[in-house]
């Protein structure tokens, strides 16, 4: 096995809050799969509006019980400053040191009214850091191939340099499967003096459709060689994942190896591809194997 050029990669993984009795009792076999791997933390996502608020407010519960280090992500699209602040208080006394800062998409036909007091991320940001100055590390999102909605390339990365002057510690990126794109983009935040961690958020393959309509939504782009190999397997899953797990360990050695800070999975609330991505890097103890 290769070795990475980044002896301490930094892993950690994200979980959505399920909605089932069956969705959890998943999720705690996952969670104690892939705790074994020693990651730096977990994150819990959050609906816009607070669609999803109890669930994830039961699902961080669940993983500080555990002992797990746990990062809520919380957006601010929708709500208000109060309700915000309600939230940062209650993680705050349950010993939660880092929060996923985002603004959020609202649901559509989610009902919700406006926008709410705070219409972006920075804003979150800076009363995070206005209410609670230090006490949380601040993780925000970063788009290697651009948020869908930016205005220009240059906006996006003028907005990015906006949540990190607000007081960002750390950045997690969009998923992608072109590594350029990730290196171009931290070049270009170097430049305008962003020295932040910028952490490459990781989306293994496990099945083409649903990635793909998610992909379209977000603005991640599926290179053409690889949704043409994965369109053709079709309902073949074995062989999508086997593909899939060769990609994207490809992807993960090469961000190591160029230094990349570390790795965040978008798990989905599956272990399988995870444990054999990172196996395959040698991460199985959670530091690549020499
Ligand atoms: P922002 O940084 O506010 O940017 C949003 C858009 O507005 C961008 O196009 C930006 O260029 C533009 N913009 C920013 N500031 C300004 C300004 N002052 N004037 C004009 N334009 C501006 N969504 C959820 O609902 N729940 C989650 O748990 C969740 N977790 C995520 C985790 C990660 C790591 C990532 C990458 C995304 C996540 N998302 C989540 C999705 C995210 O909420 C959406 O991508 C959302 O559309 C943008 O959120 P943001 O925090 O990046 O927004």
């Amino acid at each position: 096995m290769e070795s990475s050029n980044n002896e301490n990669p930094a892993i950690s993984f994200e979980l959505f809050p399920p909605k089932t009795e069956k969705g959890v009792e998943k999720l705690k076999l996952v969670v104690a799969e892939l705790n074994a791997l020693h990651p730096e933390y977990f994150s819990v996502t959050y609906g816009a509006g607070g669609s999803t608020q109890d669930r994830t407010f039961a699902t961080v519960d669940w993983l500080r019980e555990q002992g797990i280090d746990t990062a809520p992500h919380l957006s601010c699209i929708g709500t208000d400053k109060d309700e915000i602040l309600d939230i940062l208080k209650r993680y705050h006394e349950q010993g939660i040191h880092r929060i996923v800062a985002l603004r959020g998409d609202l649901p559509s036909g989610s009902g919700l009214g406006g926008l709410g007091e705070l219409n972006y991320a920075n804003e979150l940001v800076a009363l995070i850091r206005e209410h609670f100055n230090e006490d949380f590390h601040i993780e925000v999102a970063a788009y290697p191939e651009f948020h869908p909605q930016a205005e220009s390339a240059q906006a996006d990365l003028d907005n990015f340099k906006r949540k990190v002057e607000s007081g960002a510690h750390g950045a997690i990126t969009q998923y992608f499967y072109n590594a350029d794109a990730y290196w171009r983009f931290c070049d270009d935040c170097r430049q305008r003096g962003i020295t932040i961690p910028i952490v490459p958020g990781i989306m293994p393959i496990t099945n083409y459709s649903s990635l793909a309509r998610f992909s379209d939504a977000c603005g991640a782009e599926i290179p053409r060689w690889i949704r043409k190999r994965l369109e053709s397997y079709g309902d073949d899953l074995d062989s999508i994942q086997a593909f899939g797990a060769d990609v994207v360990t490809s992807l993960c050695r090469q961000l190591l190896e160029g230094g990349a800070p570390g790795l965040h999975f978008y798990t989905m609330n599956q272990s399988d591809s995870v444990l054999q991505i990172s196996s395959a890097l040698g991460l199985s103890n959670g530091a690549p194997a020499s």
